[in-house]
């Protein structure tokens, strides 16, 4: 069975096509700047060079269009018509409380999306869109929904209710959702393979370190609690998000900056993270290149990234009662050796220690903590396109 995976953006698309035979990507490809001049599909089929398509496009129908066009293009596409896919698994953000697995989409789903929209307003669209465009141009290919929320919906209340005006959450569904969800699952799934032991029979600390950061705590497989709340704002500190802070700041800055709703959410969202704090960068290989300088704000915007993740490896082990595991992964997680150290020092008390010749590991499954301490602690790079495209197969079938 041949699965495509596709993540709508606002003006982006990703795709991946899969064999599920033996799971190897027989294409990828990323279409940028979609409704924007200056368009262009990047497509690789599997072993061939990267090629670069310039057309205008200007909507995710023509997107898609250009897609299916060179996933079956004589010269650069791996199939020879579009019958050769058989199941289409789309990433989608946010499914609310409606959804605590991927769906088999149809006509029902889709209004359910819709509502969900208020919850997350910039992604849901797109995803949207990007389900719609599909269903037009291919309208007999099963289609199948994977939600970044689902994973976290086993939350129970005492994990996602805020100490708000308990009507908030009846009447608007503020809540902790959680996000990153697929990624969680797939890194769990193969830390318990890699450990030789039945997920069911272990507590895990899932730390997915990117330019968007949560951890997640996983008993038995099963999230019981996360970093990220109602929106992906919320917990560790970003590339550019702020994360936790009192809440009162927020309504300080807006009466003493003068800031608008939409220019506090863009500090927050924009400006804030290692990139507010260094002044340097977003991307943490600038900031690590800036402290070797001698940036002392950049050296302490990686200070306060660890130690808020440190905090959440220990907080999460108290909620489970104990940890059997701690998984890094994401751009971060999967090549910064020095974080991954510096998240783990000091650990030793609860079982975990680094191996620093280990730990010198860059984008592969890896154990990095010392022989013989009691919790291992891994290095797994996440794969959320299989994930989505596995849960495709599944409800397929
Ligand atoms: P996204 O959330 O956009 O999917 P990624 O998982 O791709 O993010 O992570 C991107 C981030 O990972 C970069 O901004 C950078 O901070 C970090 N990163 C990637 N490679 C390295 C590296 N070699 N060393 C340190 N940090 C890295």
């Amino acid at each position: 069975m041949n699965i495509l995976v596709i993540n709508c953006g606002s003006s982006s698309l990703k795709y991946q096509l899969i064999d599920m035979k033996d799971e190897t990507v027989m294409a990828n490809g990323l279409v940028e700047r979609i409704g924007i001049d200056g368009s262009r599909l990047k497509h690789q089929a599997y072993e061939n060079d990267k090629v670069t398509i310039e057309v205008p496009m200007k909507d995710h129908k023509e997107a898609l269009l250009q897609v299916l066009d060179a996933l079956t293009h004589g010269e650069h596409g791996s199939i020879k018509s579009l019958d050769a896919i058989n199941a289409v698994g789309h990433r989608v953000v946010h499914a609310g409380e409606k959804y605590s697995e991927s769906v088999l989409i149809d006509d029902a789903v889709i209004a359910a999306l819709e509502e969900c929209i208020p919850l997350a307003p910039l992604h849901n669209p797109p995803n949207l869109t990007g389900i719609k465009a599909m269903k037009e141009l291919l309208p007999n290919l099963p289609m199948v929904a994977v939600f970044d929320t689902a994973f976290h919906q086993s939350m129970t209340p005492d994990a996602y209710i805020y100490a708000l005006p308990y009507e908030y959450y009846e009447k608007h569904g503020v809540r902790r959702y959680g996000f990153h969800g697929t990624s969680h699952r797939y890194v769990v799934q193969r830390a318990a393979e890699m450990l030789g032991k039945d997920v069911k029979d272990l507590k895990l600390v899932s730390c997915h370190l990117g330019n968007g950061a949560s951890v997640a705590a996983v008993d038995g497989g099963k999230s019981v609690d996360t970093t990220m709340g109602f929106t992906p704002l919320e917990g560790l500190v970003m590339g550019t998000r702020c994360g936790d802070m009192d809440p009162a700041v927020a309504t300080f800055l807006m009466e003493n900056e003068t800031l608008s709703i939409d220019e506090l959410n863009n500090v927050m969202n924009k400006k804030s993270g290692v990139l507010g704090i260094s002044g340097v960068s977003s991307d943490f290989r600038d900031i690590e290149t800036a402290a070797g300088e001698g940036n002392a704000r950049a050296q302490l915007a990686i200070d306060v990234f660890n130690r808020r993740v440190k905090k959440r490896i220990g907080a999460y082990a108290a909620v489970m009662g104990g940890v059997d595991g701690v998984i890094f992964t994401a751009g971060l997680g999967e090549n910064s050796a020095t974080n991954r150290k510096e998240i783990c020092s000091g650990l030793a008390f609860m079982g975990i220690e680094i191996d620093d010749e280990k730990n010198n590991v860059r984008g592969k499954d890896a154990f990095i903590s010392k022989d013989g301490c009691s919790v291992p602690v891994m290095v797994i790079p996440t794969n959320e396109e299989l994930m989505i495209a596995r849960d495709t197969q599944e409800l397929v079938g």
